[in-house]
């Protein structure tokens, strides 16, 4: 997995190259905004760390720029401490996430890992004939396709990255969510019920179990 980080305070920049190699993630590091886009526009990346406050084009530029170049790399914006003003623009813009500064590298990783699963089905992963559309929020299979929420979608993009396998509800919640998410955890179970109400009809099957005390998984088999 090939990660561009585009920060200009060096010490952060190596550190989180350091951090991120450690965990097995090959990166590239620039320290403006001008190179983030030229490296980024390639599309050779998997995903992109993104600061905001960066020499010749800021972070928002960079991001707007590529994402109307049509490049759909999922990006994570690391934002300043309060920056809910940011936070907002930087979703705005089309980035993926954003990570409050200062951080710790535990949530990075899970972070970036999230955005990767759901960045391979943004290129049209699917499994047994099973597809997500984030683009649209359609799920179809079988010639028969129903219309979700992007929250919904994200749902199911993540039960999907990890098909037959059971996601936990707080790794659920961080990936849709976001990290900084206060209100009820809870709110997991109540979307996998409007999933379950969309998609059990139309497929005729069961297809999301709940795993008690545990999470969630999809079984593409199951009816
Ligand atoms: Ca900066």
């Amino acid at each position: 997995m090939r990660v561009l980080i585009v920060e200009d305070e060096t010490n952060l920049g190596q550190a989180l190259e350091q951090g991120l190699n450690a965990e097995g993630f090959e990166t590239t590091l620039v320290t403006d905004g001008q190179r983030g886009f030229d490296e980024g526009v390639t599309g050779d990346y998997d995903a992109i760390v993104l600061d905001i406050l960066l020499p010749k084009m800021n972070g928002f530029k960079v991001c707007g720029e590529l994402r109307s170049r049509g490049v759909t790399t999922p990006i994570l914006m690391l934002t300043a401490k309060d920056g809910e003003l940011d936070e907002a623009e930087a979703l705005d813009t089309g980035a993926d996430d954003f990570l409050r500064k200062p951080f710790n590298y535990v949530v990075l990783v899970a972070r970036l890992n999230a955005l990767l699963r759901r960045g391979t089905l943004h290129r049209g992963f699917g499994a047994q004939g099973f597809i997500v559309d984030a683009a649209s929020h359609r799920v179809q299979r079988d010639g028969v396709s129903v219309e979700l929420t992007t929250r919904e979608t994200a749902l199911i993009e993540c039960l999907l990255a990890n098909v037959g396998e059971v996601v936990s509800k707080v790794d659920l919640l961080h990936a849709v969510w976001g990290e900084h998410f206060d209100g009820d955890p809870n709110i997991v179970e109540v979307y996998v019920g409007y999933l379950r109400k969309k998609l059990d009809l139309p497929f005729d099957k069961h297809s999301i179990q709940t795993v008690r005390g545990v999470g969630y998984r999809l079984d593409l088999d199951a009816d």
